[in-house]
């Protein structure tokens, strides 16, 4: 039996409301993983969807997309789902270059807005 898959949430400001949306839409999917997410991000989802696996890590800007970097580099995340916000610019844009880095370099399923989100949900079959 294969292991339960971790999936990987985080969503800048800007586009919560779509991560939440985005969570709501696709719970049925998502309650068959552990879920990891930056702090207000899973709060924002567990909102959305109450009875998800939800570990909130740090808030993004304190620290959280480097815990999320870590847990890739350990191998304990299957795929991240990052809403990225290309509008605004941000105090920790040098933590999101990392962690997405760290993506590219473990060969993680990354997708960067909701309309890859929503195909390699499909795809992964979790
Ligand atoms: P947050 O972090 O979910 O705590 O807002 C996301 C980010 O900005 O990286």
């Amino acid at each position: 039996m294969s292991r339960q898959k971790c999936i990987a949430l985080i969503a800048h400001d800007e586009k919560k409301d779509d991560m939440a949306a985005f969570a709501r839409q696709n719970e049925k999917v998502l309650a068959q993983a552990k879920i990891v997410a930056t702090g207000t991000t899973g709060g924002r989802v567990l909102e959305a969807c109450p009875g998800l696996d939800v570990t909130r890590l740090k808030s993004g800007p304190l620290g959280g997309d480097q815990q999320i970097g870590a847990l890739i580099a350990t191998g304990e995340v299957d795929l991240l789902i990052f809403f990225v916000d290309p509008l605004t610019p941000m105090p920790h844009d040098v933590d999101v270059k990392a962690l997405m880095r760290l993506a590219i370099v473990y060969d993680i399923p990354m997708a960067l807005n909701r309309a890859t989100a929503e195909h390699l949900l499909d795809f992964a079959a979790v």
